[in-house]
């Protein structure tokens, strides 16, 4: 059969291709797997240390579809995966690394594709800005799911936590990095009461305008998107309704 979806075109690879991406590591309900869920497309559903991508929209097509967002995505560069781990919604995101493999798409930073192995974990700072050694239940999750959370041993205090070394175990045998995630921030003050006076300690800018530039750049990136996506319902709808106009007596 032939219409738009054949001409559309296509990208395989049997050989497995880098790439980087953040996720919130999970635990099931029984504790006796854990997985990962997205940042933001396809937040709801929990994908295993190796899977298939599923349509994020219910649709039963091949992901990744043209005519679709859905798939796993991950960026070419591990700089990227950690610009957008800065964003304070991705604070408590865990930095991925992956092999994708399967039907893939490009787009402009990276890959969208069908099947992926996460590889390695790499777990950064907890939210006081110390490097997180500890995994603790959020209080987030979905279904038969809770959601893990990167923290320090002075914020984990008493709660109940899952070691590094048990989640690797419990994802099937990936590798996991404690790595504090490099901020360019110093080490406190010995006496934080004696401080300098902000004038005297050239502290690092508040906003690092690296960083906004960066946020800025993938907000183009999504709007350009977003813009595509558009053209093409655009382009279904004309074909629909030049099939409905044929089919009609
Ligand atoms: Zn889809
Ligand atoms: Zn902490």
């Amino acid at each position: 059969m032939g219409g738009p979806f054949a001409r559309s075109p296509r990208e395989h690879s049997d050989e497995p291709l880098p790439g980087f991406k953040l996720a919130y590591p999970m635990l099931a309900a029984d504790g006796a797997s854990c997985g990962f869920s997205g940042v933001t497309l396809g937040r709801a559903h929990v994908y295993r240390a190796v899977d298939d991508a599923i349509c994020a929209h219910g649709s039963r097509h091949a992901c990744p579809s043209r005519w679709c967002d859905c798939g796993f995505y991950c960026f070419h560069e591990m700089g990227a995966a950690r610009d957008l781990a800065c964003e304070p919604d991705h604070r408590s995101a865990v930095l991925l690394e992956v092999a994708a493999s399967g039907r893939y798409r490009r787009y402009e930073r990276g890959l969208r594709y069908a099947r992926q192995r996460v590889k390695t974990v790499r777990i950064g700072r907890c939210d006081c800005g110390r490097p997180a050694e500890l995994l603790a239940d959020s209080g987030a999750g979905s279904v038969g799911w809770r959601r893990l959370l990167p923290v320090c041993r002075n914020c984990a205090a008493d709660r109940p936590v899952l070691r590094p070394e048990r989640f690797a175990e419990l994802a099937g045998g990936v590798q996991v990095v404690l790595e504090g995630s490099p901020t360019g921030l110093g080490d406190p003050p010995a006496d934080p009461t004696a401080a300098a006076p902000a004038a005297a300690a050239p502290a690092a800018p508040a906003e690092d305008p690296g960083t906004v530039a960066l946020l800025s750049a993938e907000i183009a990136v999504l709007h350009a998107r977003l813009d595509e996506t558009l053209v093409r319902l655009e382009e279904v709808q004309a074909r629909l309704d030049e099939l409905t106009r044929r089919d009609r007596p």
